[in-house]
């Protein structure tokens, strides 16, 4: 198998090696902040407490919230003149948090998403066009720089404008896009709008990520320019993207264990859980210098694939995020995620790119509607057949969230589109 890194293709032993070698420099160098050495002190914990990667269990572990509190530059174990970049989270949950690098932490980000690229075919003949943000956002020059080492032509297109986009595609025969996934089918609407057909894009590859989607939202973008899709992930507080990725086996994500130690626990309890359970990922950067994070608590929702990846690679895999802890509604008492909903709608032809879920109280209980966009082609026909669609789908839906919810056709291009993440929840219950 021809790797980017041959990293990719060490056995569980030699990662093990890795992980027990790198936490321990990773303990060393994050002890030269005052949060990190002062909860280390309270817990007993040196480098030397470490001998397997389960050790990593005996350290504390780092929120959101321990970020927010050392804003800007607390965490930071270099001086500050060594810094040389910094990115921000796109804040969807809150006040962002800030993420310094170091040189050498560039260089190894920009070597993780170049061997994520290399991984599902990307190839320095390529030609890549970033339409992610740029500026605070880590999908910006992230992704930028993983491009460019590889040695593809890289356009940092930037986040939305659809006619530039297309013209840029065209104009340079773009073969590989990073996109997010809410806009590629904006942007396949688009071109159908032009009386053009997205399949004869000159696309053959895109790397969609950075928000939850489903299997069935990846094969309607598959399908409708006719390209491979894979997902990747990742966050800023971890660099941002390329810490985990699919392969060409598009079967979950492999995760880069060389530069992260991963677990996955029980959000209530903090408690680790086997493999194949679903729970929130807890990571650990195990080669940053400027700012080193111990066991951060992701609040994504996945599971470690049990077993092996049939294209060789023993970094474990995580599955498709199935959304932040926080995403979470509780309806009439039921817990629901947004992408069990997303599942069901798009196993409906009928249904276009864009839906939003409305949660309402009616003075007694929770109403749901989900407000979904009909195809044009769709809504020409006769009422009967709309109502019918309407009760089929509300029976979907129920078998899979176990709450009935009130189905709202609206028409192509009418809910609103944002430029960044996509919204897919708004909430007008009145908090009590
Ligand atoms: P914010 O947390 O403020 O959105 P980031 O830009 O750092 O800031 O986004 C990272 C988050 O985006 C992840 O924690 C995760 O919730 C989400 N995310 C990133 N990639 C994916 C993906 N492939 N699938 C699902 N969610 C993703
Ligand atoms: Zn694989």
């Amino acid at each position: 198998m021809e790797v980017y890194d041959k990293a990719e293709l060490w056995d569980r032993e030699a990662i093990a090696q890795c992980q027990t070698a790198r936490l321990r420099a990773t303990i060393g160098q994050a002890s030269k902040s005052p949060l990190y050495k002062e909860r280390f002190a309270a817990a007993g914990i040196s480098p030397e407490s470490i001998h397997s990667p389960d050790d990593v269990q005996k350290l504390p572990f780092t929120t959101k919230d321990d970020l927010r509190s050392q804003y800007p530059t607390g965490m930071l174990c270099v001086p500050n003149a060594d810094i040389v970049r910094m990115h921000c989270s796109s804040g969807t949950t809150g006040t962002p948090t800030a993420i310094c690098y170091t040189q050498n932490d560039l260089n190894s980000w920009a070597d993780l998403m170049a061997r994520c690229l290399f991984m599902v075919g990307v190839r320095r003949e390529d030609v890549f066009q970033n339409m992610s943000g740029y500026g605070l956002f880590t999908g910006g020059l992230g992704i930028h720089y993983g491009a460019e080492r590889l040695g593809c032509m890289t356009i940092p297109a930037g986040a939305g404008n659809s006619l530039r986009q297309i013209k840029l595609v065209k104009d340079f025969n773009t073969t590989v896009a990073h996109i997010l996934p809410s806009y590629a089918l904006i942007l396949g609407e688009k071109l159908r709008a032009m009386g053009e057909d997205p399949a004869q894009f000159p696309l053959r590859i895109a790397v969609v990520g950075a928000e939850p989607y489903t299997e069935e939202f990846r094969q309607r973008i598959e399908e409708l320019f006719h390209m491979k899709a894979y997902n990747s992930y990742g966050l800023s507080e971890m660099n941002g993207p390329g810490v985990a990725f699919e392969c060409q086996q598009q079967n979950g994500l492999h995760l880069w264990e060389d530069a992260y130690l991963m677990e996955i626990i029980d959000p209530a309890t903090g408690e680790r859980l086997p493999d194949g359970e679903i729970g929130e990922l807890v990571l650990t950067t195990l080669r940053r210098e400027g700012m080193p994070i111990i066991r951060y608590r992701t609040r994504d929702l996945t599971r470690i694939i049990p077993g092996e990846c049939s294209c060789g690679r023993m970094h474990r895999r995580i599955d498709r995020i199935l959304g932040r802890s926080d995403d979470m509604l509780i309806v009439k008492g039921v817990n629901i995620y947004p992408m069990q909903i997303e599942q069901v709608l798009m196993m409906f032809k009928e249904v276009g790119q864009n839906y939003l879920i409305v949660l309402e109280n009616d003075g007694l209980s929770d109403v749901l509607t989900v407000k979904v966009e009909i195809r044009d082609e769709c809504f020409v026909e006769d009422m009967r057949v709309l109502q019918g669609l309407q009760k089929k789908i509300a029976g979907r839906l129920r078998d899979e969230i176990l709450v009935t919810p009130h189905i709202d056709f609206v028409q192509a291009n009418t809910l609103p589109k944002s430029e960044g993440k996509a919204v897919r929840v708004q909430d007008l219950r009145v908090k009590k």
